[in-house]
């Protein structure tokens, strides 16, 4: 379980907490708070682990918040995953070929969403890449012994293209027989975005949502602060690269290559597959990326991770707000940052980020 991102309100650099498996990190105490009063909330969901914090003046509500949270989050987890047979998006998978089928608001926000991304991103982001994902061991598919022959990468390559997910007011065909839409790679925003939501409408200003290193904020920790967040080593996991200044409903998320992997004799695979070679993607550790949104954000790292610095620049420099910290995996350390991060991004000690050219 990452996740690429502390949350810190303290300063840098973070110390390592007991809980390594959840890496987020909160430094925060809120000063109109009671001692006694929760600060933090964790839950398990969606295979991974979510927190809820709110800020000083309202953090008598924390409990409060992480319970509605956790409620929203089950729910999509109920319509949204692979991993359940009585899902929404396992009774569309289960009629790819056959026709139209109608799904409610959330699996169709996702699709169109992924379906952009899609396009911004020349297919690196697909969310019909399942097949894929499972061929090479991930998603519930069984881990390959050996490095799995081109005859194979191909005809599972075959079953794979967003193109042929088909949109129709609320109901929705995958054209291909075999297809397979995994939204791993979105889902998980998505929720956070609709839990962010869901506590505006009940009068939470200043807080923070995270699920899995999707993470979203709103206001302050405290009048004289913002939100910081602690970009995670991807070599070195307790400890940072810098530090990250969020405004109002800015969104941060991570892929990494350094949680999710299996090893194929000696070659570490990725847990995120290019598209357009079948592969794992190589020569990444790890992407942070800032959006207006969490579902924004999330599919966002996961393009970048595929398409790499140069590419992914433009993509990051076409979304409202996108930014992204890249670090390439090959040593000694390199970090990389878009231009719209210069402001933003603020660098540990020791490490002098290089700036990617947009032209
Ligand atoms: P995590 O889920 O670990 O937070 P990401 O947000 O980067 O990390 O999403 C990775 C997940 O996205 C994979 O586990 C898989 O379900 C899915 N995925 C893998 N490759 C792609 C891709 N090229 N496009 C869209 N989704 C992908
Ligand atoms: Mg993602």
């Amino acid at each position: 379980m990452k996740r690429g991102i502390f949350m810190m309100a303290g300063r840098p650099p973070c110390r390592p907490l007991g809980i390594a498996a959840i890496l987020m990190l909160a430094f925060f105490m809120g000063e109109g708070c009671r001692r006694s009063a929760p600060q933090e909330e964790r839950f398990a969901v969606m295979g991974t682990f979510a927190s809820v914090m709110a800020g000083s003046d309202e953090c008598d509500r924390t409990a409060e918040y992480a319970q509605i949270c956790a409620g929203k989050m089950r729910e999509i987890e109920a319509q949204l995953s692979l991993y359940r047979k009585d899902s929404e998006l396992s009774r569309l998978n289960a009629r790819a070929g056959m026709g139209p089928v109608r799904v409610g608001a959330h699996l169709r926000a996702n699709l169109v969403l992924a379906l952009r991304f899609g396009e911004l991103s020349g297919g690196a982001f697909d969310v019909t890449v399942g097949p894929l994902v499972k061929m090479w061991g991930f998603s519930g598919g069984t881990s390959p012994t050996a490095w799995v022959s081109t005859e194979r990468i191909e005809a599972t390559r075959r079953r794979v293209g967003y193109r042929r997910i088909r949109l129709q007011g609320d109901e929705v065909s995958l054209e291909g027989t075999n297809m397979v839409v995994d939204l791993g790679g979105i889902a998980k925003g998505y929720a956070v975005d609709v839990c962010c939501d869901e506590l505006r409408r009940r009068g939470a200003r200043n807080f923070v949502v995270n699920l899995g290193g999707n993470m979203r904020c709103f206001g302050r920790p405290e009048a004289s602060r913002s939100w910081q967040i602690g970009v995670q080593n991807p070599f070195q996991p307790h400890e940072v690269i810098g530090r990250l200044d969020l405004g109002d409903g800015m969104a941060v998320a991570t892929s990494g290559n350094y949680e999710r992997f299996v090893m194929i004799g000696d070659r570490r695979c990725a847990h995120i597959i290019d598209p357009r070679t079948g592969l794992p993607v190589e020569g990444m550790a790890g992407v942070t990326v800032l959006a207006a949104t969490a579902a924004e954000a999330d599919a966002l790292s996961t393009s970048l991770f595929v398409l790499g610095m140069e590419e992914g620049g433009k993509v990051a420099a076409a979304i409202t707000n996108g930014a992204a910290v890249f670090v390439p995996d090959r040593q000694p350390m390199e970090v990389w940052i878009t231009p719209s991060m210069t402001n933003v991004f603020q660098a540990g000690s020791g490490v002098v980020p290089r700036v990617i050219s947009n032209r």
